[in-house]
């Protein structure tokens, strides 16, 4: 696809990346059969930013497993870049997921006695195409996500953002063309989770497909759409005509340093 041509078309005229049709999820928990889907008809264009908001059981993490081929809907179907997922076997599924999704999760979610290097190298040894240049492409891709000079720390030696960093780059390296952010910001206070939204922002503007789940509507509010999730139905949806840029928002927004010393200063509590 010609990005070119690309950007110049409305989102809605776009290729489809993600087309589902009437996916359904029942987990079974015994006897009890738990539908966390119920019918989900979406399709998310290439290159969208998109967020999934809903109450807490209202089945995000579920969509997006599905959407990022860790699981498969009990019924419905799934096109993936022309690929009907719903009809693959396990192997297939783990291949295309390693290609083409890169997850990035509330927790981080890192090997906590590896250092960021090799933290963003597990999933170029599960990949089954041979990597040219391992080592310069993971410090490239640390550095795209600002941490250059932070290669050798292990997580406990890095902030909560610098950790999501890494996962950052660890979702980037085997080049994807969809990023799944399971509520990303939830555990960073609002500066560290405007500088993710930046990075997730710069991701998308080279290209990137992104679908974002986050119980903040002004984080939602950086994306072009939010899809609105209940009891596993999609309930409304709405499009955002300006998102925030939130390198403008991080211009203007105080710095957690300066609110220390104004703290220390006793001018604010
Ligand atoms: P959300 O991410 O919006 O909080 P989930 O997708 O995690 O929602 O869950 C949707 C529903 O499915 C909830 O009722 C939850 O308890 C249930 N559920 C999720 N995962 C499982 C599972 N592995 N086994 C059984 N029930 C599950
Ligand atoms: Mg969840």
């Amino acid at each position: 696809m010609n990005n070119n041509v690309n950007k110049n078309l409305d989102i809605n005229n776009r290729n489809a990346i993600i087309n589902t049709t009437n996916i359904t999820k029942t987990y079974m928990i015994g006897d009890i059969k738990v539908k966390a889907l119920m019918g989900i008809n979406l399709r998310i264009s290439e290159g969208e930013f998109v967020t999934v908001m809903g109450p807490s059981g209202s089945g995000k993490s579920t969509l997006m497993n599905i959407i990022g081929c860790l699981d498969t809907p009990t019924s419905g179907t799934y096109i993936l870049e022309n690929i009907d997922v719903s009809k693959l076997n396990d192997d297939q599924l783990a291949d295309i997921r390693n290609k083409k999704v890169g997850f990035v999760f509330q927790t981080y979610n890192l090997l906590p006695r590896s250092n960021a290097i090799h933290n963003v190298e597990l999933p170029l040894i599960y990949s089954k195409d041979k990597v040219i240049n391992k080592s310069k492409k993971i410090l490239s891709t640390l550095q795209s996500v600002g941490l250059s000079g932070w290669e050798k720390h292990k997580p406990s030696e890095l902030s909560g953002g610098q950790q999501q960093r890494v996962a950052i780059a660890r979702a980037l390296i085997n080049n994807p063309s969809i990023i799944l952010a399971d509520e990303p910001t939830g555990n960073l206070d609002s500066v560290t989770g405007e500088e993710i939204i930046a990075i997730f922002q710069k991701l998308n503007r080279e290209g990137k497909t992104i679908i974002l789940v986050t119980h903040e509507l002004s984080i939602a509010h950086h994306t072009q759409r939010i899809i609105y999730l209940r009891d596993g139905i999609i309930t409304n949806q709405e499009k955002i005509a300006n998102p925030v840029n939130a390198e403008e928002k991080l211009a203007v927004m105080p710095k957690l340093e300066d609110k220390m010393k104004l703290m220390q200063a006793g001018e604010i509590s």
